[in-house]
């Protein structure tokens, strides 16, 4: 969308395609970091993204067998020193509004792609699926950003590095009351992970299963999940019974995985379809955005252009945006390994902050080096693109 939305702004015809026909689901997460913060305010959408309902949360704790621990600080990172809970749903609608506005954006809701065209070794559009039939949309480029399970990586045949991931991520939702925290904040305990999301009328929980016990844990009453949440945060225990049944909790498989290649002529992979992100650090979304940005500033001009697009420029884009993706990935990947996988393993040990962590970690210094990894990332990208005249 927002890769649609920089060219569409430029002056270059786009088409975006999504395959459902609402934003109305929970699946990407919801955090929109300083760096994704800063775009908006350079493409003049910030006052408009600050009257979206959100919650700003300026750090970050986690409650590890019972002991608090403060572990990222976004205060005194000025200028964007927190980091803001936003439904996806509502940025996504505000993106695509702003979109609409543009002469130049085709925004087609339930019209998915369902492989490429290709003529003489070069992509040279799309097939596509829509409730008024099947057609083929021809375009200059084809940029895929159709997320981790993405159809189009997969026409294209291109290689994936698989890092794996430990875990699974139950996701559902736990009503609040008054009295509960305030924070969003994670819990280690028991052998079991889980992040609360305040999402003000209610707490959205990630709740981290080993990888593929999802199938055999639903087969056991849901009463097995209940008294875990209760076992790990003793203030939800009166609420259990909201998570009526299996059915009510969805399960988001976690992948981490980075292609060799983000580009065949005539095509460009980005965001999750080029490295599929851990939901640690939440960061996905706006490695995603960062990639837009840095592909338009890297097409606007050709694209403009009646050129067809080298693909030189489409590999400029990967070499841009490849070690800071990297280095992210790197850090997930250890993390999954040293806490993750070691909490999920061990059911019932409490685990343990090393004290030299903890000690570290009493420092806000400290903290603001995942605040400022996590938050504004290792190459911020900032909006080169032209703003086009605005439509009559
Ligand atoms: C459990 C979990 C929790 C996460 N939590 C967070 C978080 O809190 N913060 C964060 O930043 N990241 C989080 N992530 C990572 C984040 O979800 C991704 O990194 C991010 O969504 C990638 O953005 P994207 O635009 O590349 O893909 P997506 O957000 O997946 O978007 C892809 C879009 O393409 C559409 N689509 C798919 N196939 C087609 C097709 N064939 N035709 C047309 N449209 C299609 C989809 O409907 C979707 O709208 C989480 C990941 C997991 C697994």
């Amino acid at each position: 969308m927002v890769l649609g939305l920089l060219l569409a702004r430029a002056g270059v015809p786009v088409t975006v395609l999504e395959k459902h026909g609402d934003f109305l689901r929970d699946f990407r997460g919801d955090t929109v970091h300083p760096s994704t913060l800063a775009i908006l305010d350079e493409i003049g959408l910030r006052e408009r993204f600050d009257g979206l309902p959100q919650r700003r949360v300026d750090h970050l704790a986690g409650l590890v067998a019972g002991r608090e621990q403060q572990i990222v600080d976004f205060r005194g990172l000025a200028p964007y020193d927190y980091l803001a809970l936003v439904p996806q749903w509502d940025f996504l609608d505000m993106l695509a509004d702003a979109g609409r506005k543009l002469p130049t954006f085709d925004l087609r809701m339930q019209h998915a792609a369902t492989g490429l065209i290709e003529d003489g070794g070069r992509t040279v559009g799309v097939r596509v699926k829509s409730p008024e039939g099947d057609y083929e949309l021809r375009a200059d480029l084809v940029a895929a950003c159709d997320g981790r399970h993405s159809t189009l990586r997969e026409a294209a045949g291109l290689r994936a590095r698989d890092y794996g991931a430990p875990m699974d991520v139950l996701w559902f939702r736990m009503p609040r009351s008054e009295s509960d925290p305030q924070d969003t904040f994670g819990i280690v305990d028991h052998g079991h992970m889980m992040v609360l999301l305040n999402r003000t009328a209610y707490w959205q929980v990630a709740f981290l299963v080993p990888k593929g016990s999802d199938a055999a844990l639903r087969t056991r009453s849901v009463e097995v999940l209940r008294e875990s949440v209760a076992q790990l945060a003793p203030f939800l225990a009166d609420r259990r019974g909201a998570i009526e049944a299996w059915d009510k909790v969805s399960t988001l498989s976690v992948r981490v995985d980075r292609l060799e290649r983000w580009h065949q002529p005539g095509l460009l992979l980005i965001g999750d379809a080029a490295h599929a992100m851990s939901p640690i650090g939440g960061v996905g979304i706006n490695l995603a955005i960062q990639d837009a940005v840095a592909a338009a500033n890297a097409l606007a001009q050709p694209l403009l252009g009646a050129d067809t697009i080298d693909e030189s420029v489409l590999a400029s884009i990967q070499q841009r945006r490849e070690w800071p993706v990297k280095v992210v990935q790197r850090v997930q990947i250890a993390m999954q390994q040293r806490l993750i996988s070691r909490v999920l393993e061990q059911s019932g040990r409490p685990p343990r902050v090393p004290g030299l962590l903890r000690f570290l970690l009493g420092f806000r210094a400290v903290r603001h080096i995942p605040a400022r990894l996590f938050g504004y990332g290792l190459r911020q990208e900032h909006v080169r693109t032209p703003a086009a005249p605005p439509s009559a």
